[in-house]
C-alpha cells in the first residue's frame, strides 16, 4: 500500500509533495524552490489534512508555525489538483495584530503598517468570520481611523474582539478555506468544470513578502507572452506599495513592466530587479516546460517570487505557445500536439468580427458554434436554399432546427434559433459544418409565420434584412460589421504539419461545391471523400431541366432533359478537379428520391405546370404518383440508378468528360465514382457495366485514355453482411454511417429528434448515435464489413464518410479497424488531423 505523505510539509527540494496529494500550486512552488528562486518559506498542507480540517479536526498549527520566524506574517493560498477547478481566495497578512502593527511601524513606516493591519481585518471579517460585506468594504481611506472603525465594527458584529493570536487567526483561516471547498455550491461549480466529486484541496501557507514599506516596494505579475495571441511579449503590471494581485485591479496606477511609451515602467524604476525577474520567468518557462505567469513582490528593492501559474490563454494563444515551446526544444513535438484539445482548433478556423468593431447588438444567445457571418434573414430551410442558389448569403432563423433543416443549414451562412442549448440539433450540426450558430436566443421574439424577429428594444427585423450571427460570443448583431479571416497563421500550419507527420490514417473532406472544395484544400484535406452530387441539381437554372427529366414519359425525353444538365454537371466536376489539383475526388452518384425536387404546394405546382407547359392536373397527379410512404427506404440511390439508368449515364459522362479536360490542363485525374445505398452485388454489376460503357464511349469520342475507380457506399446492413461479394466489384468501400445508423437502429434520421433527448436523458442511448458513432452495434457491422470486404478483395480501400467521420471517437474506431481514411466536413478536417495524430502518439506512448 502506498504510504500517505506527511500532512504538513515544509516546501523543500526533497519534501514528498505531489500534485495528486498536495495540488498543483504546492508542487509548482516546490519546483521553484528546486530552481533556487527566491521563494519565501512555504508549508504545504496535504489534501488529507485539509479534508480533516473541513470535518472539524484542526491541524497542528504549532507545527505549521514552527516553520516560520516568530513574527512572520503569513498568507494562505489554495492548491487544487487542477487550477481550473478553482478554490477559495487567498488570505494575506495573517499574524497582523496591534503589536505587529507597532513593530512594523518602525521598519515599514506607520502608514504601511496601518494599511497591512486594516487589510487583514477586512479580509478576515469578510472571508473568515463571514461578517456583513457592506460594513467592511465601505472605508474611504486606509488610515488609523479606518482601522479603528474596522476593529470596532468587528467587535460589534462578531461579539468578540478581533483575534490577536497568530495561531488562532491561522486556524480560523484554514478552517474557513477548507469548509468553503467542501460546500455544496463550490462542489457543483468545480464538477461543472470537470472535477471529480471527491476532488481534494491542498493549502499552502507562505511567509509574506511585504509589498508595502520603505524603498522600492510593490507587487505584480509578469508573463512572457500575450494571453490573446501567444506572441512573445512581456505583459503584466506592477503596482508600487501593493500586495497580491492588486496591480491587475488598478491598471491606471500600475506601472508597465518593460519600458513603454505609454507610461513609467518597472524596467526604468528598478532595472536590476526587472532583469532578474525576466531571467526567472525564462528559467521557469524552460524548466517547468510551460508559459508561466509569475507573481512577484519587491520588498525594499529585493525580489521575491511568490507563485507561478500557467498563463491563461485563448485557443489561438495555446497553439502558438505549444509550437514555440517545441521549436525552442523545451518540449517534444509530440507533447506540443497532445497539449491542444482537437475541438479547440475549430475556433481558429472561422471568420470573426474584427476586434474593436462597433457591435450593434440586437440580442444575445448561446454561443453554440464559433465564427461569425452576415447574411439576409430567412425563416425556412427552403428560403435558405433558394438564397444560396441565387448566390446570396442567408442566415437561417428557426425556433429550433430539426433534421429536415439540414439542407437549409448547408445552404445558410449562419443559423440562429430561439430554443436549444449547446447540444441541440442546430448547435451540433452547426459545429460539424463549421457554421456560425447562436441558439437559445430567447430574448428575441420569433414570429416565423409572420416572418419577423423582434429585438428586446423593439427593433423589428423582416425577411431579407441583414444581420450577423457571432457564434463565438453568442451575439446577434444588426448589419454586417468588419470581419477578420480565420487565423490560419504560420503557427497553425506548422502545428498541423507536425500532426500530419505522425498520424497514420488519411483525412479527406466531404465537399459538394467548389467553395467546400476550396476550404478542404485550404485545410489540407487529402482529397474529397464524398461529393454529394444531388446538391448541384437544386440550383435555380438546373431545377427545371431536372423536373423535366423527372416528368419525361420516355427514355428519349429523359435523355433530352439530361442533355441540358450534362454541361452543367461537367463544369461542376472540372472545377472540383481543378481545385483539388490531382488529389482524389470521390463523386457519389445521385442519391435522393426524385420527389425531393418537386414542389409541395399549389403555387409551386402551378409554376411547374407553366414551365413544363402541362395542365396543372397532370402535374399534381404525377407529383402525387411519385410520393412514397417511406421515401428514405424507397426509390433512391442505386435503385434509381437501375430503374432510371439515364441519370447515372449522364453523371458518368459528365465525370469522364471533365476528367479528360482537367487531365489535359494539369495532373492526370483519376476520379472515384461511388454508388449509394447498395444492398446487393448485382446492383453494382449492373451499374458498373453501364459506367464502363460510358467510359469507353468517352475515350473513343475524345481520343483519350482515362482511368477511374468504382466504389460502393456501404450504408445498408445487408451491404455490410455481403461485403465480400460486393467488394469483388469495388475498388473501395466507404461507410455512410448516417444511413447505416438509421437502418441499423430502424430509426429515422429525420424524425429521431423528437424523442432523442428523452432516450439520452434516460440512458437508453449513451449518446445520440447520429452524432457519436455507436461503436457497439453499428461498429460491429463496420467490423464485419471491413473483414469481409478484405476477404473479397485484399487491397480494398476502406473509409467512413458519414457525419461521424470528423469526431475523435469515430476516428479512433476507424484507425483500430485499419481504415485508410476518414472523410468529414471541411471545417472538421484540421480537428480530424490533430485527433488522428494524438491517437498515433498515444499508441506510441503505451
Ligand atoms: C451517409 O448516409 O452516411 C452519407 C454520408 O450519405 P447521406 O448523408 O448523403 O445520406
Ligand atoms: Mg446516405
Amino acid at each position: 500500500m502506498q504510504q500517505e505523505p506527511p500532512r504538513i510539509s515544509l516546501v523543500s527540494p526533497e519534501a514528498p509533495i505531489a500534485t495528486p496529494t498536495h495540488g498543483g500550486r504546492a508542487k509548482c512552488l516546490q519546483r521553484l524552490v528546486r530552481l533556487e528562486l527566491p521563494v519565501p518559506r512555504t508549508v504545504a498542507l496535504s489534501f488529507a489534512c485539509v479534508r480533516d480540517v473541513a470535518h472539524g479536526r484542526p491541524p497542528d498549527t504549532a507545527q505549521i508555525l514552527a516553520a516560520f520566524p516568530e513574527d512572520a506574517l503569513l498568507c494562505v493560498r489554495p492548491s487544487s489538483e487542477d487550477p481550473d477547478w478553482g478554490g477559495p481566495g487567498a488570505i494575506l497578512n495573517i499574524g497582523m495584530n496591534a503589536a505587529r502593527r507597532a513593530a512594523l511601524a518602525e521598519t515599514l513606516g506607520q502608514e504601511a503598517a496601518t494599511r497591512l493591519y486594516l487589510r487583514f481585518v477586512q479580509a478576515y471579517a469578510l472571508h473568515v468570520a463571514r461578517l456583513d460585506p457592506d460594513v467592511f468594504e465601505a472605508f474611504e481611506d486606509d488610515g488609523p481611523e479606518a482601522l479603528q472603525q474596522a476593529l470596532d465594527a468587528y467587535e460589534d458584529e462578531a461579539e468578540e474582539p478581533f483575534p490577536q493570536d497568530r495561531a488562532v487567526q491561522l486556524a480560523a483561516v484554514l478552517r474557513s478555506m477548507a469548509r468553503a471547498w467542501d460546500g455544496t455550491s463550490a462542489r457543483l461549480l468545480r464538477q461543472a468544470r470537470g472535477a471529480p466529486a471527491d476532488a481534494g484541496l491542498g493549502l499552502v501557507v507562505q511567509e509574506m513578502a511585504f509589498g508595502l514599506g520603505q524603498g522600492e516596494c510593490g507587487s505584480g505579475v509578469l508573463q512572457l507572452v500575450s494571453s490573446e495571441t501567444g506572441v512573445p511579449r512581456i505583459t503584466g503590471r506592477y503596482l508600487r506599495q501593493s500586495q497580491g494581485r492588486e496591480a491587475l485591479d488598478h491598471a491606471d496606477a500600475a506601472l508597465f513592466l518593460e519600458r513603454d511609451m505609454r507610461g513609467p515602467s518597472l524596467e526604468e524604476r528598478a532595472p536590476e530587479a526587472f532583469a532578474e525577474l525576466v531571467g526567472y520567468a525564462r528559467l521557469m518557462r524552460e524548466k517547468l516546460r510551460e508559459e508561466m505567469q509569475v507573481e512577484f513582490t519587491l520588498e525594499d528593492g529585493r525580489l521575491y517570487i511568490l507563485d507561478g501559474v500557467r498563463v491563461s490563454r485563448t485557443p489561438r494563444a495555446a497553439l502558438r505557445i505549444a509550437v514555440a515551446l517545441a521549436e525552442d526544444g523545451i518540449i517534444p513535438r509530440e507533447e506540443a500536439l497532445m497539449r491542444i484539445e482537437p475541438g479547440a482548433l475549430s475556433e481558429l478556423l472561422h471568420r470573426q468580427v474584427a476586434p474593436g468593431t462597433r457591435r450593434n447588438r440586437l440580442a444575445r444567445g448561446v454561443a453554440a458554434s464559433p465564427g461569425a457571418a452576415s447574411g439576409r434573414v430567412v425563416f425556412s430551410a427552403e428560403a435558405a436554399q433558394a438564397a444560396a442558389a441565387r448566390g446570396e448569403a442567408a442566415v437561417l432563423v428557426r425556433r429550433e432546427t430539426s433534421p429536415s433543416d439540414i439542407r437549409g443549414m448547408h445552404a445558410a451562412v449562419a443559423v440562429l434559433t430561439e430554443r436549444g442549448g449547446m447540444t441541440s440539433h442546430a448547435a451540433v450540426i452547426g459545429r460539424g459544418l463549421g457554421l456560425p450558430c447562436v441558439v437559445g436566443a430567447s430574448e428575441l421574439r420569433f414570429h416565423t409565420r409572420k416572418k419577423t424577429l423582434v429585438a428586446p428594444d423593439g427593433r423589428t427585423l423582416r425577411e431579407g434584412d441583414i444581420i450577423t450571427v457571432d457564434g463565438t460570443t453568442g451575439d446577434v448583431l444588426a448589419g454586417a460589421p468588419a470581419m477578420v479571416e480565420a487565423a490560419l497563421d504560420d503557427a497553425f500550419q506548422t502545428f498541423l504539419a507536425w500532426a500530419d507527420e505522425l498520424r497514420d490514417i488519411g483525412v479527406r473532406a466531404n465537399a459538394d461545391t467548389p467553395a467546400d472544395a476550396q476550404t478542404a484544400r485550404n485545410f489540407e484535406a487529402q482529397g474529397i471523400g464524398l461529393c454529394r452530387t444531388e446538391h448541384m441539381f437544386f440550383e435555380a437554372d438546373r431545377l427545371t431541366p431536372m423536373r423535366e427529366m423527372i416528368f419525361a414519359d420516355t427514355p428519349e425525353d429523359r435523355r433530352a432533359a439530361l442533355e441540358r444538365l450534362l454541361p452543367m454537371q461537367r463544369s461542376d466536376f472540372i472545377e472540383l478537379f481543378r481545385i483539388m489539383q490531382g488529389q482524389p475526388v470521390c463523386i457519389r452518384l445521385f442519391d435522393p428520391p426524385l420527389h425531393e425536387f418537386l414542389p409541395t404546394d399549389r403555387a409551386g405546382m402551378r409554376e411547374l405546370a407553366d414551365a413544363l407547359d402541362l395542365p396543372l392536373s397532370d402535374v399534381t397527379r404525377r407529383v402525387e404518383a411519385l410520393g412514397e410512404y417511406n421515401p428514405m427506404l424507397g426509390m433512391r440511390g442505386v435503385r434509381l440508378g437501375i430503374a432510371v439508368p439515364e441519370i447515372y449515364d449522364m453523371q458518368a459522362r459528365a465525370i469522364f468528360e471533365a476528367t479528360v479536360e482537367a487531365s489535359r490542363e494539369g495532373a492526370p485525374v483519376v476520379p472515384e465514382i461511388m454508388i449509394p445505398l447498395v444492398s446487393a452485388r448485382r446492383e453494382v454489376e449492373l451499374v458498373k457495366t453501364r459506367i464502363d460503357a460510358v467510359a469507353a464511349a468517352v475515350m473513343t469520342e475524345k481520343n483519350a485514355r482515362l482511368d477511374y475507380r468504382l466504389g460502393v457506399m456501404v450504408e445498408t446492413p445487408r451491404a455490410c453482411l455481403r461485403a465480400d461479394e460486393i467488394a469483388q466489384h469495388a475498388a473501395f468501400l466507404s461507410f455512410g454511417t448516417n444511413d447505416l445508423t438509421q437502418m441499423t437502429y430502424g430509426l429515422s434520421r429525420d424524425d429521431a429528434g423528437r424523442f432523442m433527448s428523452a432516450y439520452v436523458t434516460q440512458g437508453v442511448f449513451a449518446e445520440d448515435p447520429f452524432h457519436v458513432l455507436d461503436t457497439d452495434g453499428v461498429g460491429e457491422l463496420l467490423q464485419i464489413a471491413a473483414e469481409r470486404g478484405r476477404a473479397g478483395r485484399p487491397d480494398i480501400v476502406l473509409s467512413i464518410c458519414g457525419e461521424h467521420g470528423g469526431n475523435a471517437e469515430s476516428i479512433a474506431f476507424c484507425r483500430q479497424a485499419g481504415f485508410d481514411y476518414v472523410s468529414c466536413s471541411p471545417f472538421r478536417v484540421p480537428v480530424a488531423r490533430l485527433a488522428a495524430a494524438q491517437l498515433a502518439i498515444a499508441d506510441k506512448m503505451t
